[in-house]
């Protein structure tokens, strides 16, 4: 019988689109960085429904890498899905995650993990020296990371860099949707998390090409808005679309007396008037509002209670030993 491997302590997580040339190196460069750890680890590589030979070398190394565990995902669903994948095979205390393109470098996993053991729970690394174009990735980066900061509270350098250090109970409390994985400190800070950086190194790519472009700034606003929502307001969305649907209904109302005031009063003809059509697109807007807020109360409650999800997270809980 072949010897079974003890339980790892440490998974590393890496989504692979299209990455078959870097994959033996990456490979390589993981086994060597970590095994001088001494605690068992595992490297859960996840491909995410490549179109070159990802899927084939990952196999072939999965045949001689121990340590190894290979997800082939069927189609490709993006690299949040592909990274969720990953932690839903992985086993590890605690997770490591970083590209599969050797942009990241494997040799910073433990300055990760020794920074994350001074108690924290998730460690981001911080690409300080980024190697990327200028104009298309820096500059819009730069913009995103001081919006990200500024409306998440978490303060951090660097959002888009994937090598981060987290513990599990952060990861399997999220759920990843879109190319939510860029928010996993915010979203892990929403839920109470203890949040560090850390510089890491940071390479140009050597194979292949990047799979974004320009209009993935686009979407990460997108998804820093749905952020936000969720930071603010998960728990009460009647109190965002209650108070906007109450002005609006208010608003609508009195200028709509007002103009049937001048009608009684006064005698003026208002059925040509702008202020009317506003009085009643004010008012039917602020009633849309109100009973959207109530339908979001409702299903908030479903969200939370279907899922099980309590509306709060319990670091420790200590009893006095009576
Ligand atoms: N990736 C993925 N699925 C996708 C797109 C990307 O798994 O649909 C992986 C990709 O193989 C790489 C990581 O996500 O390991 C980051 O992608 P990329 O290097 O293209 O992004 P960049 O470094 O340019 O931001
Ligand atoms: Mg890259």
């Amino acid at each position: 019988m072949e010897m079974s491997q003890p339980v790892p302590e440490l998974s590393v997580v890496v989504p692979l689109y299209n990455e078959e040339e870097s994959l033996p190196q990456l490979v390589d460069q993981l086994l060597a960085a970590v095994r001088v750890l001494d605690l068992p680890f595992e490297l859960v590589l996840v491909d995410d429904g490549s179109k070159d030979g990802t899927a084939k070398v990952l196999s072939a190394l999965a045949a001689t890498v121990p340590e190894l565990v290979a997800v082939l995902l069927r189609r490709n669903y993006g690299q949040s899905a592909a990274m969720a994948a990953g932690f839903d095979a992985s086993r590890g205390a605690v997770i490591v995650t970083l590209d599969g393109d050797l942009q990241n470098d494997p040799a910073d996993i433990p300055l990760l993990l020794a920074e994350l053991n001074q108690g924290y729970d998730l460690v981001s690394g911080w690409r300080h020296q980024r190697q990327d174009a200028a104009v298309q990735r820096l500059l819009p980066s730069r913009i995103a990371n001081r919006l990200i900061a500024r409306v998440t509270g978490v303060r951090l350098h660097d959002y888009g860099c994937s090598l981060k250090a987290y513990r599990r109970e952060v990861v399997s409390d999220l759920n990843l949707y879109g190319e939510l994985h860029r928010f996993l400190p915010a979203l892990a800070f929403i839920e109470g998390a203890r949040i560090s950086e850390v510089k890491v190194n940071h390479h140009p790519r050597r194979f292949g090409q990047s799979k974004y472009g320009l209009d993935r700034t686009f979407r990460v606003l997108m998804d820093l808005l749905t952020v936000w929502f969720m930071k603010r307001f998960l728990t009460r969305p009647m109190h965002v679309f209650g108070l906007g649907g109450l002005a609006a209904m208010g608003l609508g109302l009195m200028v709509g007396l007002w103009l049937v005031g001048e009608k009684l009063l006064l005698g003026s003809d208002i059925g040509d008037r702008p202020l009317l059509l506003m009085a009643l697109l004010s008012f039917l807007t602020g009633v849309q509002l109100f009973c959207f807020g109530l339908l979001a109360e409702l299903q908030m409650r479903t969200y939370h209670e279907s899922q099980g999800r309590p509306i709060y997270r319990v670091r420790a809980t200590l009893r006095g030993n009576a």
